[in-house]
């Protein structure tokens, strides 16, 4: 009781359920305790006025490289994978502190959009879960695993490189020995694989056969360009799906972001397997693309969200997700309803955390509050309708995650904003300064 918050005054948008205005919520212990018509709510020791607000849980954002905001700006244009394009930063070029203050920075990013729960790999991981540890985000850590040597993808070849291969499986394990269940388990590790095409078929097999034995979620992408799909069965003769298959990963435990590339025996095979899909649909929109994932849920596929560092905008991307289904079909499809869950409980069921997700009594405290000032917010009728079609990350006022006053009035409680922009900007400039020098 001597910890109680009680959040008052607040319009409460859940899954599953209908708009509860005028309402209140009590937390205890990092828990929702009760939530109910805000006449009802019992004196708490702290209290925060929501002013009308519309109050929703956390988003779970399944899919991240946050110290990709170094590229941020100037490469949406430059066509796939500009990421290995000469004349760009490139990721082996960070220290591990750049890795770190560019993190600080996506996933400063990422809370004030109102993300709890974020997915976030890439080299150099113990960079990103010690920025985790700062941030205070709920945050599933991976060590980008691969063996394709990087200088010749520049150059668009596709070369082994072993050593590069044993450095980033022995990055990754010692990720999960150092950091899995950090901080009460606020921080998890995962396994990483980056590709179907950047890893070969052996180191493939050995993070199945690590992640079968620890039982650890396993991210990838899959089937995210024709570049990987055609190597892939030039290298292999089958498809990427059937690939993963073959080695034994396409099974409940793979989250495989994006899923483009894939025709009808690859849904069907990842149907059956159940995995996960990490859908970015502005991401794959700006190459051009579009997910089969209605056909892919259909099948059995479990979808769920993410902004894949294009931006922390969970709003824009169940935007995106309706108009990119609805481009592909031609048609009505996917609605506001569908997309807010696939971006809260959906994604948190699919990391395993029924707790989660969801406002009601018994799950733990993520919660959002959104301007109550703000015009795109009105009218306030049925909930997700607005939140979805109209509703934007700027409008993120209050973040709580386990109860924990995360941003308070827009700003991170955590952290010094102004430093944190401070020195990523001065990774970024050192970093651009060598990379138009040549
Ligand atoms: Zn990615």
């Amino acid at each position: 009781m001597t910890d109680a918050l009680l959040i008052d005054n607040v319009h409460l948008v859940s899954p599953g359920r209908a708009l509860q205005r005028q309402a209140a919520v009590r937390i205890e212990a990092g828990r929702i305790t009760w939530t109910g018509p805000r006449e009802q709510a019992s004196q708490a020791v702290r209290t925060v006025h929501g002013h009308g607000a519309l109050c929703l849980p956390g988003f779970v954002n399944t899919h991240n490289h946050t110290p990709l905001t170094i590229v941020r700006g100037m490469v949406e244009d430059l066509g796939f994978a500009p990421a290995y394009t000469p004349g760009i930063p490139q990721g082996h070029w960070l220290s591990e502190e750049e890795t770190y203050l560019l993190a600080r920075l996506g996933q400063m990013e990422l809370l004030m959009a109102g993300c709890t729960t974020v997915v976030d790999y890439y080299r150099a991981p113990d960079a990103l879960a010690r920025a985790a540890l700062e941030t205070g985000l709920r945050a599933f850590i991976g060590g980008r695993v691969m063996d394709a040597d990087t200088a010749a993808l520049a150059e668009g070849r596709f070369e082994r490189d072993a050593a590069l291969g044993e450095r980033s499986l022995r990055d990754s394990m010692d990720l999960i020995t150092h950091w899995d269940g950090a901080d009460g388990g606020r921080i998890r590790a995962v396994h990483a694989p980056h590709a179907p095409d950047t890893c070969s078929r052996g180191l493939l097999q050995e993070v199945a056969r690590l992640a079968a034995a620890d039982g650890r979620p396993v991210h990838t992408h899959l089937a995210q360009s024709p570049l990987e799909v055609d190597h892939v069965r030039a290298r292999e003769g089958m498809s990427p799906v059937a690939l993963l298959d073959d080695v034994g990963l396409l099974n409940p435990n793979l989250f495989a972001a994006h899923g483009i590339y894939m025709d009808d025996a690859d849904i069907a095979l990842a149907g059956r397997a159940g995995i996960k899909l990490c859908h970015a649909p502005i991401g794959n929109a700006a190459f051009g693309a579009t997910a089969p994932v209605l056909a892919l849920q259909a099948a059995g596929v479990q979808v769920t969200l993410c902004t894949d560092t294009k931006s922390a905008d969970m709003f824009e991307t169940m935007r995106m997700a309706i108009v990119a289904a609805r481009v592909r079909a031609q048609r009505f499809v996917l609605d506001a309803v569908t997309v807010f869950g696939w971006a809260t409980e959906g994604g948190a069921q699919a990391l395993g955390l029924p707790d989660l997700g969801r406002l009601e009594p018994g799950c733990r405290a993520d919660l959002v509050l959104l301007d109550p000032q703000a015009p795109n917010l009105v009218p306030v009728v049925d909930g997700a309708g607005i939140l979805v079609h109209a509703g934007n990350a700027a409008n993120v006022r209050h973040v709580f995650r386990d109860g924990e006053h995360l941003v308070a009035e827009g700003r991170p409680t955590r952290l010094d904003q102004q430093a944190v922009l401070r020195d990523a900007q001065a990774v970024a400039d050192r970093l651009w300064a060598r990379a138009r020098a040549g």
